[in-house]
Order: structure tokens, then C-alpha cells, then sequence
């Protein structure tokens, strides 16, 4: 059975509005949004790729039109995305990869996700006072910054499954850092956002603002020689430079002697690290089975218990009304209740996966759900096989930046992969031409509440909790029918699973679905896109029971959808993503 589009077509959804000013308390999103622009999707019959950036859906293109893999046609454009969307992901940074071997007939996932330093203690965002840092102030310097794993994972992930030499991977990267690529309204606008903190490392601010400390405009030519020469050493001899080389010892120097939070980083720790090769988290839904990132990402588990939760009702009857969105807020709300409590580096701590995802679990929450009154905050449940002790939980909002991108190649295999490194421009540290991640604030700044210890605090070696949700669905007879993910912090958990019910319940087409107006909850209020038919939603869910919000909210949707004999894309109009198939 091949995903049909039944061809519902949705309201149009109205220019995106700027909106009010964000709560005081929220901080304000790194990258601001960069305006709609409706897109058409790309139909192909071969093989397709989609990403955040036009230069690097070209890159991966070119790829998979000479014969080369899901896999090679990723790591050209994860290359050049870090060229060209610096601010969102690249080799300071890490990644989760869901990888489809179609021959084999295998999935498997790559967690490419940053690690703590050995020498990270608990209290790594605890102010001297004893009470956690303020966001912000922990996110520029050396201390945020996690060992890296996206390089790592390319370098794996050809191993396995690569058919062209890295080299010629890493080309069309090095031939745009060094001609030169015209900087991006998007890139632009995230500059000027951030100017002044850009401006206090001297190499992000020598590259990202000119002589006279402006930020560099859209269309600008911009060449990265540094980056270049990078690219040139991991062509030659892969990873090493970076994990026990120059590059490395370059990063270590750089993070130890921040300016601002120097941080704890050795060459130990960049050599020690490893990708780790783990199940996927898998749940059927409805007639399809969908899988997803496991731990340390709360994504694919949370994605799967809003999916299993909302299973009890007839979304595909209810569509996209008040009604149905009152049980996605309402279903969110439960698994983001339990996400925030369980959810961690299951390295670390034990996280009862199974029990979240558990059949008999999931009906007795949904019990909760209901169509004309809302449960406000939801509490977290109790799984069975969880381990006995008291957690409190980690309910911390995140800054959105990253990428996602999904391929299918000519052999039918497909990737569905989320990259990042964490907030927009990461911890504004450049080394060898690309920016070093702040992930290390996706832990909780505080490692206990009351006596009881948060699952998701900081411990040396540990992978922060992840809300990257990565998604490949399948169809009755095991065959991949869509490859969906998104950007945007803990907020990609709502995009993802509100696409997946648009695409698989509400018959819509994959650029429908990414284009539709957002609507989702973090168990808080209901969130509302701003600008979109989402926000026409206010006063019926506020009937319901809900405390309403509408802001904007930028996610960076990208899908394929696999039919018998075409594959469709979907790119997020929020973005400058770009299909290309054949
Ligand atoms: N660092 C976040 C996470 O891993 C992602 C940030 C984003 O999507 O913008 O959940």
C-alpha cells in the first residue's frame, strides 16, 4: 500500500505576520522567521533530496544523479550546509540519522549527538549563588560546548553504507568556500540578530560582520578559506584531523581559553568519542508502523506516544478542526508531561521506553483526553517497567536552530536526518572556519529539584536530551512511505507529530502538510501560528479550555513521500529549503 494523496487542499495559508512581542519570561527565538514563500512540490521518479538550502540540495543532487548513495548525497549536503546555513549545523555540532537500507531491508540509527566532557559536573549551569544560569548567558564560550559528533557520523555512516570516495563528497564544499557563495536573506537576517554577541569572538566576528562591525547583507559574496582548508584535511584523511589532529587541538584551544565561559574540553575527550548505532523507537500507527530517534532524544518517543495516544480517536473524521486539534494539544500535553520526567541520555539513566510506548499505557492516559474541556497541565504518568525512585522532571524551553534533510536514492534506500548546532550560531565560537555547538545547554541547568534528581542533568560523558525527531514511516508490507523531521527545539516534537497526522489521517500532500499552520503544546498553552488558519483556532480552543498563544513559530519541515511510482517533497515555505529529484 503506497501513500495516496486524497488531494484535500487547505486554505491557503495568509502571509506570515509578525507578531507580538514574546512573553517576557521566553526568550526570544535566535533566528527570527524569514517570511513564507509558497512552494510548489517536486515530483521525481528516481531518486530526491530536500534540504535547508538550495546550494546544498544541489550539492546532494548532483550526488545521487552520478550514481552515489543516500548516504554520500547527505554528507555533500551537510558540507555545504555548513557553509551556507552556518548559524543551524555542521561539523562543531552533532546529528541523529535514520538510515533505510533497502536491500537489506534494515533500519537503523545513528546518534551523532555532542557529548559532556569528562570534566562536566552537574552543576556546570549553576550560577555561584546555587540558583541555575540565565539561558542566555550560558550559551556564549567554551562552557556549552559538547564533543562533536556530525563528522564522526558522516565518516561512519559512509563506511557503511557510501559508494562514492569521501573526497568527492567533500568537493563541492571546498569549491564553494573558497569561490565564494552569496549569503542568504535567511543567513543575513540571523547575522544581523545576533550581531553584538557574534561580535565578541574575533574569528566570528572577522568572518560574519565586515570591517566596520556591520553585519554583513544578503547576497554579499562570501569566502570561508579557512573552512576550505578544513575540508581539504577531512578529504585526505577523514575524521582524525578533528578528533585527534590539528583541528582538534585547535577546538580544545579554543573552547579552554573562551573569552567568556572557557569551558573543559581535552583532547581526550575529543578522541574518546563514538557514535553510537541504536534501535530505532518504532510504534504502529494505525496502518502504518512509524520509528523514530530513541533516547537521548525525547523526540521519536514523545512523537510515538502523541501518535499512540490520539489513536484512540477518529482524527481522520475529526480533520483539521477545533476538534482535532483539541486532541493533539491535549495528547502533546500528556507525552510532553512524561518527556520531561523520564526522558535522558539512557546511558545514563534508565528511561522505561517500553512502558511509554506501551499499548495498555497509552489507552489508560488517553482516558485524560477530552474534546470539550482541557486537562490545563497534564502530570506525568507511570509507566510500567520503570525503575523505582523519584525524578523531577526537566521542563526547560530550548532555543530552535538546525536542519533537517531527507534523501532517497536510486536503490530505494532513504535517510531522515536532524542536525544541529543547538541555538542559532551555536556558542559563536569559530575554529577552522565553522562555528563549535552550545548543546550542552540542552541539559537541565539544574541537577535536582527537592531532593530528587532531574533524569536529564549534566554528568561527564553524557549526551544532552535531544527534541530532534527524525521520522521514517512505513507501510504494511515494510516499505518506507515518508521521511519527515524538522528544526525547532523542544517545539519540532508538535511540527513532526502534527505533519504526520496531516499526511497519514487528513489525507494531505507532504507540502500541504509542512505548510499548514502550526498548532501544538508543550503542556503549557496552546501554541498558534501567527498568520496562518492556525490562528483563526484562538476562540475555539479557548472554548475548550485551553490558554492560547499565537506567535510565530518556525519549524524547517522537510519530507518525501515514497509513493508505488513518484516521490513528492515537502519543504517548509518558512524556510529556503529546496527539492530536487529526478
Ligand atoms: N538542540 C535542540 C535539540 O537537540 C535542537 C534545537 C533546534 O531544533 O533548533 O533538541
Amino acid at each position: 500500500m503506497s501513500l495516496r494523496t486524497t488531494g484535500i487542499v487547505m486554505p491557503l495559508a495568509m502571509l506570515l505576520l509578525l507578531a507580538p512581542a514574546a512573553p517576557a519570561q521566553e526568550p526570544p527565538p535566535p533566528e527570527a522567521p524569514s517570511g513564507r514563500a509558497e512552494r510548489e512540490a517536486v515530483t521525481a521518479s528516481r531518486h530526491m533530496i530536500v534540504t535547508a538550502n538550495p546550494l546544498a540540495t544541489e550539492a546532494g543532487e548532483a550526488i545521487l544523479a552520478r550514481g552515489g548513495s543516500a548516504v554520500d548525497a547527505m554528507i555533500a549536503a551537510q558540507l555545504v550546509l555548513n557553509l551556507v546555513e552556518p548559524q543551524s549545523s555542521g561539523i562543531g555540532g552533532g546529528a541523529f540519522l535514520l538510515h533505510w537500507d533497502e536491500q537489506a531491508g534494515e533500519l537503523t540509527s545513528f546518534d551523532g549527538r555532542e557529548k559532556a566532557p569528562m570534566a562536566a559536573t552537574p552543576e556546570l549551569f549553576m550560577a555561584g549563588d546555587g540558583t541555575p544560569m540565565a539561558f542566555a548567558d550560558a550559551v556564549p564560550g567554551g562552557r556549552s560546548v559538547g564533543v562533536p559528533g556530525t563528522l564522526a557520523l558522516m565518516e561512519l555512516a559512509h563506511r557503511l553504507h557510501g559508494r562514492l570516495p569521501f573526497a568527492e563528497l567533500v568537493a563541492p564544499a571546498v569549491r564553494l568556500a573558497e569561490h565564494g557563495f552569496e549569503i542568504s536573506p535567511r543567513l543575513a537576517g540571523a547575522i544581523a540578530d545576533s550581531a553584538a554577541e557574534l561580535a565578541v569572538f574575533p574569528a566570528t566576528r572577522a568572518y560574519f560582520l565586515d570591517t566596520d562591525g556591520k553585519p554583513r547583507a544578503a547576497g554579499t559574496v562570501l569566502r570561508n578559506p579557512e573552512f576550505a582548508a578544513t575540508l581539504r584535511q577531512i578529504a585526505k584523511e577523514g575524521s582524525a584531523p578533528l578528533y585527534r589532529g590539528r583541528i582538534g587541538d585547535a577546538l580544545v584551544e579554543t573552547v579552554r581559553s573562551a573569552p567568556v565561559n572557557p569551558g573543559a574540553m581535552t583532547r581526550q575527550d575529543l578522541a574518546d568519542y563514538r557514535v553510537v548505532m541504536r534501535p530505532p523507537v518504532c510504534r504502529p500507527y494505525r496502518a502504518y508502523e512509524v520509528c523514530g530517534m530513541g533516547p537521548p532524544s525525547s523526540g521519536g518517543v514523545a512523537v510515538l506516544q502523541v501518535l499512540g495516544l490520539l489513536e484512540h480517536f477518529d482524527l481522520p473524521s475529526l480533520g483539521p478542526t477545533a476538534d482535532g486539534m483539541q486532541a493533539l494539544v491535549e495528547a502533546s500535553k500528556l507525552a510532553f508531561a512524561d518527556r520531561n520526567l523520564f526522558l535522558a541520555d539512557d546511558d545514563f539513566v534508565s528511561v522505561p521506553v517500553r512502558g511509554l510506548l506501551d499499548q495498555a499505557y497509552l489507552t489508560s492516559r488517553a482516558q485524560q483526553i477530552r474534546l470539550d474541556s482541557s486537562i490545563e497541565k497534564a502530570v506525568a504518568g507511570n509507566p510500567p517497567w520503570r525503575e523505582a525512585g523519584l525524578l523531577a522532571p526537566d521542563d526547560s524551553d530550548k532555543l530552535p536552530g538546525t536542519s533537517h534533510l531527507v534523501v532517497v536514492d536510486d536503490d530505494g534506500n532513504a535517510i531522515s536526518m536532524t542536525t544541529t548546532i543547538e541555538s542559532g550560531f551555536g556558542s559563536r565560537m569559530m575554529v577552522g572556519g565553522f562555528l563549535l555547538n552550545n548543546e550542552l545547554t540542552d541539559f537541565s541547568f539544574a541537577p535536582e529539584e527537592g531532593g530528587r534528581p532531574v533524569a536529564n542533568r549534566v554528568q561527564p560523558g553524557k549526551r544532552p536530551r535531544s527534541s530532534m525527531a527524525p521520522t521514517i514511516v512505513f507501510d504494511e508490507a515494510g516499505e518506507p512511505v515518508l521521511l519527515i523531521g524538522s528544526p525547532g527545539g523542544s517545539q519540532i516534537i508538535g511540527y513532526v507529530a502534527q505533519a504526520l497526522v496531516a499526511v497519514l489521517d487528513w489525507g494531505m500532500s507532504p507540502q500541504e502538510a509542512v505548510a499548514m499552520g502550526h498548532v501544538l503544546s508543550r503542556n503549557g498553552p496552546a501554541e498558534l501560528e501567527a498568520g496562518t488558519e492556525a490562528a483563526a483556532m484562538e476562540e475555539a480552543l479557548r472554548s475548550r479550555g485551553q490558554e492560547v498563544q499565537v506567535k510565530p513559530l518556525n519549524s524547517g519541515l522537510h519530507a518525501i513521500l515514497i509513493g508505488d511510482e513518484t516521490l513528492e517533497s515537502g519543504v517548509d515555505p518558512r524556510r529556503e529549503g529546496a527539492a530536487r529529484g529526478q
